[in-house]
């Protein structure tokens, strides 16, 4: 059914768009639970250096898991907690989560180097963040240094001089930031420049087709490039083949994260991962 809006313009009302419409209102009503209720469970997705193969890193990576809708994935509930509002305290208790797991391996002497976690862009707008961010460190007893947070490219572009004075702050605490995703959105080079980050993360998309696709090789070459010249790291994330691995490395890749290292794991998972890694 065709409802007349004014001269010309019909929005329709489609079954499709319906069913669309009930399902995004059934996950965001589960969503405001979800933290009350204890549905939440980070897992953890190793990062390795190239060159020594050591474990540089984990990524922090949101599970939910909810009674009747099942495991939901975080590129369905991420969108809905963004626009909800409701990524604010998701992602304070993300931050909690991973900091104190990361004080239980150092107390067992397995800690991993870093613990990169992601930020939405309204966590990163909230003016408290770096606050924030500062008193979980403090309630973990964890140096700044443990910590890396993930920023996208738009998020630091739609307000590049905001983005700079954020960043500054958070850096000026010694907590490290990467741009992630990178190569999908536009970043002003002179920004990239002025922004205090310490790694670019390349996109998935294009490692995906790295072994039989010449342009996404050199967009990848120019990416690593750019980051020697301002002096960043990189790191290629969905790594999945030996291939991949092998092209990544000769283009002077990092640092590699993705499938053919490890998976996401979960906590019990990852700390048997850490015990292999520091006992070879
Ligand atoms: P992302 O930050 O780009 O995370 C990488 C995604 O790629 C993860 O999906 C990971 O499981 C997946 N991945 C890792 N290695 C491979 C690989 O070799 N091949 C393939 N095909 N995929 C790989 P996941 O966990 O489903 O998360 C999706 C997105 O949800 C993340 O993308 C991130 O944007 C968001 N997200 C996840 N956890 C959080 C969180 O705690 N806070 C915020 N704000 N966003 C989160
Ligand atoms: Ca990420
Ligand atoms: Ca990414
Ligand atoms: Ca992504």
């Amino acid at each position: 059914r065709a409802k007349q809006k004014g001269r010309n313009t019909y929005s329709f009302f489609t079954p499709e768009l319906q069913t669309h419409y009930v399902r995004l209102m059934r996950v965001e009503n589960a969503l405001r639970q979800a933290l009350e209720h204890n549905q939440f469970e980070l897992y953890y997705q190793p990062q390795q250096e190239l060159h020594s193969g050591t474990v540089i890193g984990f990524e922090a990576l949101l599970r939910w898991n909810h009674p009747d809708l099942g495991r939901v994935s975080p590129a369905e509930f991420i969108p809905i907690a963004e626009s909800s509002g409701l990524i604010v305290p998701i992602g304070e208790w993300v931050l909690r989560e991973a900091t104190q797991q990361l004080r239980r391996w150092i107390d067992a002497g397995i800690a991993p180097p870093k613990m990169a976690i992601n930020l939405s862009a309204a966590q990163f707008h909230q003016p408290n963040l770096p606050d924030m961010v500062l008193s979980i460190l403090d309630d973990a007893a964890l140096p700044p240094e443990y910590l890396e947070l993930e920023l996208t490219e738009s998020i630091t572009m739609d307000d590049p001089e905001r983005a700079v004075t954020m960043i500054n702050r958070l850096h000026g605490a010694g907590i490290s930031l990467s741009i992630d995703d990178f190569g999908t959105g536009y970043s002003s080079l002179s920004y990239l420049k002025r922004f205090k980050i310490s790694k670019l993360k390349i996109d998935q998309s294009f490692v995906r087709d790295i072994t039989n696709d010449n342009d996404d090789r050199v967009i990848i070459s120019t990416i690593i490039t750019l980051s020697q010249s301002l002096g960043l790291r990189v790191i290629a994330e969905g790594v999945e083949t030996q291939a991949q691995r092998e092209f990544l490395r000769r283009l002077g890749c990092h640092d590699i994260q993705g499938y053919l290292f490890s998976r996401p794991i979960n906590a019990a998972d990852a700390e048997a991962f850490l015990r292999e890694t520091v006992a070879s």
